[in-house]
């Protein structure tokens, strides 16, 4: 049996750092980020920052950058596929400002709502590496602790899940990822609700679908006392 895993501890006084737009903590992101760079250099290529005013009632987590998504534009889930489902979700139901995220220079404005990802850096072929996942956890975790009581985490994919409970120190097998799933996690102060990812293969395949996805965001707002469409 795993046992329960060390939560972070965050500093008493100010909040703790959400973002480094330096940070290169993990070896492997950071020298990758260099290459691409170099393939790409109008990409961003950094740490891509939360999004979304810290202290919303509901966090969005996700899995890391994409390559020609948010790795290129800097902002979380724009410029690829995943994004599409995403952001037009969020407009439906209120928290986003427009359906289509077009850059980080756009208008748009999440309202209640922060996106932030397990991982901050763009990981060769989508995997980020256990140990990169916990260097992380310190940004995820203040994240976390920003959130007022009773706030709603939507973990989109199991590794976003998974790293929500080692950063709070909850077992694994106490709280299962399961797609639809909602976790009231120890302490009282958050329930995370599950999700398979919206990447362009679980949307191709349907393995999720639109029906599926928005299912999960109305629970979400159900539990914040938020109005939903009706389909
Ligand atoms: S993944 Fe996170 S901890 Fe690792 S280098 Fe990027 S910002 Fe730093």
């Amino acid at each position: 049996m795993r046992a329960a895993t060390k939560p972070f501890i965050l500093p008493e006084a100010g909040p703790a750092p959400d973002y480094d737009p330096d940070c290169r903590s993990c070896a492997r992101l950071a020298g990758f980020l260099d290459r691409v760079r170099t393939a790409h250099p109008g990409y961003w290529c950094r740490p891509v920052p939360p999004f979304g005013p810290r202290g919303a009632p509901l966090l969005l987590v996700g899995l890391a950058p994409g390559m020609h998504g948010a790795n290129a534009s800097g902002r979380a889930f724009t410029g690829d596929h995943a994004g599409i489902l995403l952001y037009e979700t969020l407009f439906d139901f209120g928290f986003a400002s427009a359906p289509v995220s077009v850059s980080r220079d756009d208008d748009l404005a999440l309202t209640g709502c922060r996106i932030s990802n397990a991982v901050k850096c763009l990981p060769p072929q989508n995997r980020p590496l256990p140990a990169e996942v916990a260097a992380c956890g310190r940004y995820l975790a203040a994240d976390l602790a920003s959130l007022p009581d009773g706030a709603a985490v939507v973990a989109l994919g199991r590794v976003a899940h998974e790293a929500v409970l080692r950063v709070l120190g909850v077992r694994r097998l106490a709280h299962p990822f399961a797609h639809g799933a909602r976790h009231a996690l120890p302490g009282g102060r958050l329930t995370m609700f599950d999700t398979f990812h919206c990447s362009r293969y679980n949307t191709n395949t349907r393995r999720l679908t639109r029906a599926m996805f928005r299912a999960v965001f109305r629970d979400a707002a159900a539990h914040l006392g938020r109005p939903a469409p009706a389909t």
